[in-house]
């Protein structure tokens, strides 16, 4: 298809109002050009005439009030606007350079030294969603080239997968470095053939004084073959741990003193310290950013997303880059996003679980995926957060009360509401007129979704009939008060003790509760009970009474408990064990 120029003048009007709607009415050239050879391919080779015009028409539209745009958009293109606005929702900004690229390629790249937690979070779902949004591709690869300090465990492979999928994110293609290390000593050989690397054995301190000075170490300007040579013997063997390091040439200025030749490989001892994986295979291990930075290359990542304490690395690995003739990929380096309580330190989360601080990986204090999953936290609902938060460079805190609340908005509509009476006592109502038919629903703005229904019969001569309730609303009720069983009828309490209240039937009808201005208090019939107890965000362990209705839950449904909160259920019977999400 190719367009007139007429037409391509009112494509490009329609993209830049559009835009402009879009950002307070002030129209943004980059994604402009984006979007629209995204949609038309044919355009590709006319991006400058193309520039010309958007700039062109961003002056002319941004001249207008955003009411006068909106207009012409409801005017000209009425569909646009509508679907504009459904988009508009959980957008996240253009990825730059999208259209540079024949397909976008993203990763997410952790270390499997302990499982995944919410401090990843913005990575994984940045990286998955660009992916997913350019029709790009999603990889995982496991960086598990530190045996020693940062060990990684086999567990923790499988964890990350699992969690990943929990998460809603596809995994296109996997790698795992401890399976490429000869791929790593094959480029290590190339840089030093081309003395742009070296093996440098001066002790550490020697070394670090030189380069502050900006001057060589000894090293540094050997012949190639003597590197060569000295990389031989590490591999063979020939040097213990820290005697002998790769590095790769940087500037001796550059103004970061960190940045000026950067260690890329060293020795770890593995009969000492075996990887989990290939054991004592190989004594040269590739450091962080000799591993990351080839294989971001090697597998054609487009787009590294990233935080931006990565800044520093970028610059390392592009002398790596210009040695090998490359390209590096676009980076985009997000600010540090902090959540207030959530407990995110992993060599603590390791310790704590192995040490029996905690009680697994799900252990309701901590901030793990499997935590959050247990908790019945939705992904949904980190995703959503996530892509609000979108990749941008300022710092963001944010606190779990954010997280719930995103939560609260997907769980709200679809959780069954169920009675649970923490700390149950029993409450004894004389006087009870008739049988009574509760008929509860199972969620208050959908009737269709059915009903709890209990049939309240009074016994003996005392017409009694005895409820559960929670101490807590027994404790706060004096003789004399009425207090209304939600969904039930009124009683007037008559007695408090220990560990009982007595009580005599009031009425039946909420307007006399209202008027009265009493307490609803929620109830459980003894007889129509199942014990149950919930686990607490603090690990503390709620014990008490849920509906004998709730026997039929499945694990993994999470329900809503009236006046106490969303629960996620583990087990249903014989007792309910549950797993407190929120309010
Ligand atoms: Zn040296």
């Amino acid at each position: 298809m190719t367009l007139e120029n007429g037409e391509l003048r009112e494509l490009v009007r329609k993209a830049v109002l559009l835009n402009a709607i879009q950002h307070d009415g002030k129209a943004q050239a980059g994604p402009i050009v984006g979007k629209i050879v995204g949609e038309n391919q044919e355009l590709k080779t006319k991006v400058r005439e193309l520039s010309g015009l958007i700039s062109e028409l961003i002056e002319e539209v941004n001249s207008l009030s955003i009411a006068e745009q909106k207009q012409i958009v409801e005017l000209k293109w009425p569909e646009a606007l509508r679907k504009e606005r459904v988009e508009e929702e959980k957008r996240l900004p253009p990825l730059p350079n999208a259209d540079k690229y024949a397909q976008v390629v993203t990763r997410f790249s952790p270390n499997p030294d302990c499982v995944l937690h919410l401090g990843s979070a913005r990575a994984i779902i940045l990286s998955h969603e660009y992916a997913r949004i350019y029709k790009g591709k999603f990889i995982l690869r496991f960086e598990d080239t530190d045996p020693k300090v940062k060990k990684p465990v086999l567990e923790f492979y499988d964890r990350i997968r699992e969690d990943l999928t929990w998460l809603g994110c596809k995994i296109d293609e996997e790698y795992i470095q401890s399976d490429r290390i000869p791929i790593y000593y094959e480029y290590t050989e190339r840089l030093l053939r081309g003395g742009n690397a070296y093996v440098c054995t001066c002790q550490p301190e020697q070394f670090r004084k030189k380069t502050l000075a900006s001057k060589p170490c000894r090293c540094r300007d050997l012949p190639e073959e003597e590197h060569l040579k000295r990389w031989r013997r590490m591999l063979e063997g020939g040097y213990a741990e820290g005697e002998a390091v790769v590095r790769v040439k940087t500037d001796l200025n550059h103004p970061n003193p960190a940045v000026r030749d950067w260690p890329a490989l060293r020795i770890i001892n593995t009969e000492k310290y075996p990887h989990p994986r290939v054991g004592s295979k190989y004594r040269v291990w590739p450091l962080y950013n000799m591993a990351a930075g080839l294989d971001d290359h090697l597998m054609g990542i487009t787009h590294i997303i990233r935080g931006k304490e990565h800044l520093t690395n970028m610059v390392r690995q592009e002398y790596m880059y210009r040695h090998m003739g490359w390209g590096y990929p676009t980076a985009m380096h997000y600010g540090r996003l902090k959540i207030t309580g959530a407990f995110l330190s992993k060599s603590k989360i390791v310790q704590g679980v192995r040490e029996g601080l905690y009680k697994g990986w799900d252990d309701p204090r901590l901030a793990t995926f499997a935590a959050l999953r247990r908790r019945g936290i939705t992904p949904e609902a980190i995703k959503k957060m996530i892509v609000d938060v979108g990749p941008k460079t300022a710092d963001v805190t944010l606190s779990w009360e954010n997280l719930y609340a995103y939560n609260r908005r997907i769980l709200d509509p679809l959780s069954d509401r169920y009675f649970f009476v923490s700390e149950p006592i029993e409450l004894k109502v004389r006087h009870v007129p008739r049988v009574f038919k509760a008929k509860l629903s199972l969620h208050p703005e959908q009737p269709e979704k059915g009903f709890r229904e209990y049939t309240i019969t009074p016994a003996g001569e005392e017409r009694a009939v005895v409820f559960w309730v929670a101490q807590k609303d027994a404790e706060n009720s004096e003789a004399g008060e009425i207090v209304r069983l939600m969904g039930l009828f009124n009683v007037k309490v008559e007695e408090t003790k220990a560990y009982s209240v007595e009580a005599s039937y009031a009425s039946e009808a909420y307007g006399e509760a209202r008027k009265a201005e009493a307490r609803l208090i929620h109830w459980i019939l003894v007889g129509e009970d199942l014990p149950c107890q919930v686990v607490m965000p603090d690990a503390t362990v709620n014990e008490g009474i849920a509906e004998r209705a709730c026997e039929k839950l499945k694990p993994n449904t999470v329900i809503q408990f009236e006046r106490f909160g969303f629960v996620r259920v583990d087990e249903a019977a014989p007792k309910l064990t549950a797993c407190y999400a929120h309010k």
